[in-house]
């Protein structure tokens, strides 16, 4: 297998090549950020006041880490690089828990990311004569409109659905014959139960694979999409402080995500502490913007805790990839003193036969302890009123789930779409227990 490529000369680079080419963009990118009030002290602080300070790649290290909380300080203006006539673009979080972070473009930064989204759907076989439903929000999210420049500069026809109204998602695949769709993969999954009850049978469908990602998901959870669609999911891994999608792609060979490093310096760090990783060391992925001209960050901790993997990929791009995000840092829950990552609920169940499409994770306090509930939705075919069936499920899932958790929950059946959908990231984990 080799290719196929949108560009083929950048995503095979040799890595002596790309090296090179990562450091002639660093100092473009701190001589943009020196130009900001709020890198300007931080990097004089370090010593560096001209781009030329930066003798080698590994002088990164010398540079600051920026965190959210830092984007926040910034918000609006304290990290913008270029005048505002040259900005034709910027997206915001929504902020709901504080004060929002924006990230501004130019017309040559939307071009940068357009073009990395298109190496992404290429590299996963669609093609011109491709149907794409963008079944992600648009707006300030970024997860739409990335997408969907990505997919027009490939030449696919391009459904611009936005997420929701299920209904009206399934009528505009089967009537205009959508091939691949763009989703988060929990709300791919209510998809999926809803096709047949609402008069969709797959047999009606030409879906042939689907982008997928905005939220961790296990693999378990991909392979059971792939299995119940019928399609070829690819994972899909960004966020809006480094644009969107388009950041990492799975390829066609399917073997964790290519990043792309000409666009990003890519390190690994130990979650909450001023130390790097190696490749095949889990750890905290730490960003840099090569190519963005408006907003440029140095050494952004994304919070999701990944792999690096520099093995050779069968499709012949240099770039190394990340494996499957097992979560963020940040979801870790602390549950009678035992770390959990919601994922890992999600990996022990969602394999099992009988689970269906959605589930939740629900923590109180019972007395001095914490209590974990999983609610979790039955399969629509497993659904047969037969109480004992059901017994056996709940106990299956309880001891699968304490022998991985080392911590025993409750298990709450639901009947198929009895559980709260979201149209944008599923919301997992309810924690009503009092804060200390
Ligand atoms: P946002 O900036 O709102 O688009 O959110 C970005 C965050 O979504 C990332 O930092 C990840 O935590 C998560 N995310 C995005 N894509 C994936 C993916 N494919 N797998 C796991 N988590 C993801
Ligand atoms: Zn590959």
């Amino acid at each position: 297998m080799h290719g196929p490529f949108w560009n083929e000369e950048r995503e095979t680079l040799e890595r002596e090549a790309l090296r090179a080419w990562q450091l002639k963009q660093l100092r473009a990118t701190v001589k943009s950020a020196l130009g900001t009030p709020f890198y300007r002290p931080r990097l004089h602080a370090v010593g560096v006041q001209h781009p030329e300070d930066l003798c080698a790649l590994d002088d990164l290290e010398k540079l600051p880490y920026t965190v959210k909380d830092d984007l926040r300080e910034a918000y609006p203006e304290g990290l913008l690089a270029v005048p505002i006539e040259q900005v034709v673009r910027l997206h915001t979080s929504s902020g709901t828990t504080g004060t929002p972070t924006v990230i501004y473009h130019t017309q040559a930064d939307l071009d940068a990311w357009t073009e990395l989204v298109a190496r992404a759907i290429i590299g996963c076989g669609a093609t011109s004569s491709d149907i794409f439903q963008n079944m992600m929000g648009y707006g300030l999210f970024t997860g739409g409109l990335g997408l969907h420049y990505g997919a027009e500069r490939v030449g696919l026809a391009v459904i611009p659905s936005s997420s929701g109204n299920t209904s009206r998602q399934l009528r505009l695949m089967r009537d205009f014959k959508t091939t691949v769709i763009h989703a988060t993969p929990s709300y791919m999954l209510h998809l999926q139960s809803y096709m047949e009850p609402a008069g969709y049978p797959r047999e009606s469908l030409a879906l042939r694979c689907a982008f997928t990602g905005a939220e961790a998901y296990s693999e378990a959870t991909h392979r059971k999409l792939e299995a119940l669609m019928d399609i070829r999911v690819f994972n899909s891994y960004g966020l809006s402080e480094m644009n969107g999608p388009g950041v990492a792609f799975e390829c066609a060979a399917q073997d964790d995500m290519h990043i792309w490093e000409d666009a990003y310096v890519v390190e690994m760090a130990v979650p909450g502490q001023d130390r790097t990783l190696d490749e095949e060391q889990e750890g905290e992925l730490v960003l840099t913007t090569l190519c963005r001209q408006a907003t440029p960050l140095l050494r952004y901790r994304t919070g999701d805790l990944t792999v690096l993997r520099g093995t050779p990929c069968a499709c012949g791009r240099t770039h190394r990839r990340i494996a499957r995000i097992r979560g963020r840092a940040d979801d870790m829950l602390i549950v009678n003193g035992v770390n959990i990552y919601p994922q890992q609920v999600e990996a022990a169940i969602m394999g099992q036969s009988g689970v269906g499409a959605n589930y939740q994770i629900h923590l109180n306090k019972k007395g001095s302890l914490d209590r974990m509930t999983v609610r979790v939705e039955i399969a629509a075919d497993g659904f047969t009123g037969d109480i004992r069936s059901l017994e056996r499920l709940r106990h299956l899932l309880r001891d699968t789930l304490r022998s991985v958790l080392l911590v025993t929950p409750e298990i709450e059946l639901h009947e198929p779409g009895g559980l709260p959908v979201s149209e944008g990231k599923a919301q997992r984990v309810l924690d009503d227990r009092p804060r200390a």
